[in-house]
């Protein structure tokens, strides 16, 4: 079929839309690919809606070559199946809940898992069934707290989600390689630039999980590289190295000072080096010998709340993301002065590990804590700090925490270098969920021995609206979008760039033949100016433009190749020709 400009539903935008910031969302509203209906909700019109089904072609025939077979369910969905799971509530502000007439709770899907569990536990119930794998693409809704970037964060969007069940271990590794394998299929047919980064799996439970993270300045995913061994992880992800312990025995006695007005790190390390601390250990004290003891408030999902007290080296900040994802489902907050009234022994600014401990306080430290490690740190007395209190000798804590920022040059975990911090947009995960769902819905099958076997479960997704934009992100210049072969709405884009009857009967007839040869056609056949019909293709951004115009009287034509910036006259007779190579090519 040739779709024509003079008929297609279409009306590109001159200038950029107010409320976007990033160059994907400018643009694929300004050639008119997507309108905006609310926060984070979308309409797509044509163009942008070839492109979509085309992700979701590629999406889908990598799922279909693994042996996954496609389903739907719905997206309105009753409360108990995520009422079962903690879900319900666990999900928090995220979820969108809905009443029916009669007073029923549901929800919009913000992803499946109970369901899909559901779903197999309905029909299934021999090992001779498995494994299987199933997956939709399909609608979500999240109420994200900052739907941004047009469809790059939506609070409606498509996602492809798939599930795997299988009998033991084994069988999900081999699921779960099986995904891993298709989605760099997947990307790698978008022409996509990602990396797969070490995952930490949030909300979902379970345990290996990676994603992955398409290059990119306006992403909001921070992961850290290695790029000495190859090692990437999510910033939640990154597992800190922890130096080698030090001897307890002949160290100093830790000893209480008096440090009047030093309620920050700056001034502690200012008044240790003036009280003569630097002498004592031959070196200028530094703000990573001072542990600082930052206190939070958890609040778990039931309600209940916990004080807990974290232990990191003093030059370095907390790192809301780790912190979070290390105590999730708990939600972290700010102790309010309440809090502090009915805990008198935590001294704003001289807050340190033995009252915490002495007090039932949970005390986390950050891995660089180790024995024998010594600290300048709170006396728990307005004024007054230790010197040389050691991790082991004279506190011990409750445990270690993922808490502390990772910075630049940061040792690698797998010690083969060290960490540099890059920025990305999360197009898949992966995760090993186990039997955190099964068992919550008592997913058994028949096994072979006639006793009842447990299923384990994986489950993965892939971002496909917000796949449209990532590949706009990636591949837009300054002149408007470019698509990659594979998902282009249009194979190529055919501008008569002439008045005259001649240059448009063939335009007209290169268009059907390319049209006869198989490719889809875009035939701009608008009575407006070639400047703006240049303008529009460009903006447009279909990966070849057929320009037909003054040189069809002497039998040339001009084709323009979108990525590679180029224009070349050709004979007109060539002209199929040259557009099929290129376009197969
Ligand atoms: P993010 O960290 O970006 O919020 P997520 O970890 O919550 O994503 P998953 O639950 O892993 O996302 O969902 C699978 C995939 O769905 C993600 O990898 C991403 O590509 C896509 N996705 C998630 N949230 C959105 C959204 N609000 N808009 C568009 N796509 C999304
Ligand atoms: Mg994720």
């Amino acid at each position: 079929m040739i779709t024509r400009l003079s008929h297609l539903f279409l009306r590109t935008l001159r200038d950029d839309p107010a409320d976007a910031e990033v160059p994907s969302h400018k643009l694929l509203v300004r050639a008119g690919y997507v309108r905006r209906i609310a926060p984070g909700v979308y309409s797509w019109l044509p163009l942008g809606l070839r492109v979509l089904r085309k992700v979701e072609n590629v999406v889908r025939e990598e799922m279909d070559a693994i042996g996954a077979q496609e389903i739907s369910l719905p997206a309105l969905l009753p409360r108990e199946p995520y009422e079962a799971t903690n879900r319900w509530t666990e999900y928090g502000d995220a979820l969108f809940r809905l009443k029916d007439r009669k007073g029923q709770d549901y929800l919009l899907g913000p992803t499946h898992e109970e369901l899909f569990a559901l779903t197999v536990k309905g029909e299934y119930n021999s090992y001779k069934d498995l494994p299987v794998t199933l997956y939709q693409i399909q609608t979500k809704y999240r109420d994200e707290g900052r739907p941004r970037a047009g469809i790059l964060r939506g609070r409606e969007f498509i996602m492809k989600d798939s599930y795997s069940f299988d009998l033991d271990e084994d069988g999900l590794k081999n699921s779960y390689n099986a995904h891993r394998e298709a989605y760099q299929r997947i990307f790698d047919r978008l022409g996509v630039k990602y990396v797969i980064v070490a995952a930490t799996s949030g909300a979902m439970g379970g345990s290996a999980s990676e994603e992955f993270l398409a290059d990119s300045p306006v992403g909001e995913d921070t992961y850290v590289i290695c790029r000495a061994s190859g090692y990437a992880a999510n910033v939640e992800a990154v597992v800190t190295p922890a130096p080698p312990e030090i001897p307890i025995e002949g160290q100093a006695e830790a000893v209480v000072h008096d440090t009047p007005d030093t309620p920050t790190i700056a001034t502690l390390v200012d008044w240790a080096n003036a009280a003569g601390i630097a002498e004592r250990l031959g070196r200028p004290v530094t703000a990573a010998d001072t542990l600082k003891n930052v206190m939070v408030k958890l609040r778990y999902p039931d309600g209940k709340t916990e004080i807990l007290g974290v232990g990191i080296p003093g030059d370095r900040e907390v790192d809301d993301k780790r912190l979070e994802a290390a105590v999730e489902p708990a939600e972290v907050e700010m102790l309010d002065d309440a809090d502090f009234k009915s805990n008198p022994f935590l001294v704003k600014g001289y807050i340190g590990p033995k009252a915490l401990l002495a007090n039932g306080i949970r005390y986390l430290v950050d891995p660089r804590v180790v024995s024998g490690s010594a600290w300048i740190t709170g006396a728990d007395e307005s004024g007054k700090h230790y010197v040389g209190l050691v991790a082991g000798r004279d506190f011990t804590p409750d445990g270690t925490i993922e808490a502390a920022e990772v910075r630049d040059g940061d040792p690698s975990p797998d010690g083969r270098g060290v960490l540099e911090a890059a920025r990305g947009i999360e197009i898949g995960h992966i995760f090993q969920l186990g039997q955190k769902y099964t068992d919550a819905f008592d997913v058994d099958v028949l096994g072979e021995n006639g006793k009842p076997v447990r299923l384990t479960m994986g489950s993965y997704g892939v971002g496909v609206s917000r796949m449209v934009a990532v590949v706009a992100e990636q591949m837009h210049d300054d002149k408007g979008l470019r698509w990659p072969r594979e998902i282009a709405p249009f194979d190529v884009h055919v501008v008569i760039a002439n008045k005259d009857a001649g240059a448009r009967a063939g335009a007209e007839q290169v268009a059907a033949e390319l049209n006869a040869a198989g490719l889809e056609v875009l035939l701009d056949d608008r009575t407006a100016s070639p400047g703006v019909k240049f303008k529009d293709a460009e903006l447009l951004g279909m990966p070849l433009v057929l320009v037909v115009g003054r040189g069809w009287a002497d039998g040339k034509v001009e084709l323009r190749d979108r990525f590679a910036g180029t224009g070349d006259e050709i004979p007109a007779e060539d002209a199929v020709r040259a557009v099929l190579g290129k376009a197969r090519g």
